[in-house]
């Protein structure tokens, strides 16, 4: 018997390729054709693991650490973890509200299963991580933009967050440090936030705060900090940016008690927990000296600085102040209608595509991420290759007409 019956589920068709990681794979497969890419697509940094850190690992498995670990995490991770929320954030998060993962990609996704059923909202503040619409969606939910262009910094008011919630929100998900905006939310911003979400009981906060440690205002605040919001934030963070340990897998989250266990109970049925060595050693990492991480914030906020100054002295480039994360995020509405003769721009894929193809610059655009307006350069590269790639866009976009 045959069926016409797609083999590919509904769920997996609706679901869209993750552009910063397929941005990232056209790069390799430009190369292994011999071009010379430079890829600022990828939010990698750049630098290697700590030393410290990689010691740490190397002890664990010669001490045996290569077994299933607790669901949630070792507990001297756990407790780590419920420290440092303590120490750096002013969070009271105890061991047993921590859920440690496979990178906070996974502490997302669980959350997601977790606290959506179909049609749920969850108001994202736009521009947005580009997983957090497709995972909102996997998940049943309905993502809800919450919009703030380069003329309001990328800060969408409390007045606008008001306006989205509605009976249905679950919750409320954004990043500070933004990515893909660098934009970083100060205290006061947090708190108008607080005090709107502060009238909502119904509503959660998830604050994905996995680019704490670069932060060139020199003030994190959380917003899991505020009275009014204290019981019903869920703090994601994770150890692939402010420690480089993107391959280590290795993200957690503190949540009210219930939520850590159904986010638990989710793992344990699909993942179990998360590599026993990678924990071993992010608990060194969390209990250690922090100058590697001072050294690479320190790094990322010289090369902001050049990769700013180089993009405005190019035209119709119109960037904001990041102060955090290593992206810059720049309109380039101003390049709409233009074009070389062959290929007319008429929006930001088309402009990212031109730069690749052209200049073979990897950018991603801002589509993917909630404002088509503007294209994402990830400056966790050399200075070298920051200045090349602004160098070849600058000649390429001067062939614009
Ligand atoms: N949140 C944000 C804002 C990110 O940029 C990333 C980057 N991958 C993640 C979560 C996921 O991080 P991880 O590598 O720990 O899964
Ligand atoms: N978060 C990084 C980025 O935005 C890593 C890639 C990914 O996980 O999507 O580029």
């Amino acid at each position: 018997m045959t069926t016409t019956q797609p083999v590919l589920s509904q769920r997996v068709q609706n679901l869209a390729e993750s552009e910063t990681l397929k941005m990232a794979r056209m790069a390799r497969e430009l190369r292994a054709l011999g071009h010379d890419v430079i890829s600022l697509s990828l939010g990698e940094p750049d630098f290697d693991t700590p030393d410290h850190i990689k010691e740490a690992a190397y002890q664990a498995l010669k001490d045996g650490y290569t077994k299933y670990t607790p669901v949630s995490g070792l507990p001297e991770l756990t407790k780590a973890i419920s420290e440092k929320f303590k120490r750096d954030n002013g969070l009271d998060y105890k061991p047993e509200q921590i859920v440690v993962s496979n990178g906070a990609k996974q502490t997302i996704y669980n959350l997601c299963q977790a606290l959506l059923d179909p049609g749920d909202e969850v108001v994202v503040l736009a521009p947005y991580w580009v997983s957090y619409w497709e995972i909102v969606k996997l998940s049943g939910g309905v993502p809800v933009p919450v919009f703030a262009g380069v003329d309001q910094d990328f800060k969408p008011s409390p007045e606008q967050l008001a306006a989205a919630i509605t009976e249905r929100t679950k919750f409320v998900l954004f990043s500070s440090p933004c990515n893909p905006t660098g934009t970083v939310f100060d205290r006061d911003e947090l708190e108008a936030y607080a005090q709107v979400l502060g009238q909502h009981d119904h509503v959660y906060v998830v604050s994905d705060e996995i680019y704490e440690y670069i932060n060139f205002t020199h003030e994190h605040v959380s917003i899991g900090s505020f009275p009014q919001v204290k019981d019903r934030t869920i703090t994601v963070n994770g150890f692939a940016k402010g420690f480089s340990m993107t391959g280590w897998r290795l993200g957690y989250m503190g949540a009210p008690k219930f939520i850590a266990d159904a986010c638990s109970k989710i793992q344990g049925q699909v993942t179990s927990g998360a590599a026993s060595f990678s924990q071993k050693a992010g608990a060194i990492a969390l209990m250690s000296d922090m100058g590697p991480t001072d050294a690479m914030r320190e790094a990322f906020r010289e090369r902001r600085d050049i990769v700013l100054s180089m993009l405005a002295e190019i035209p119709g480039i119109k960037a904001n102040h990041p102060d955090g994360a290593f992206y810059v995020f720049p309109d380039i509405s101003a390049y709409f209608g233009k074009t070389n003769g062959q290929v007319v721009i008429q929006n930001a894929d088309d402009f990212c595509d031109y730069v690749m193809t052209e200049a073979y610059v990897g950018l991603v655009s801002g589509s993917a991420f909630g404002d088509p307006n503007c294209f994402r350069l990830s400056y966790a590269a050399s200075e070298e290759q920051l200045r090349e790639a602004i160098r070849r866009m600058q000649d390429v976009l001067g062939r614009l007409r």
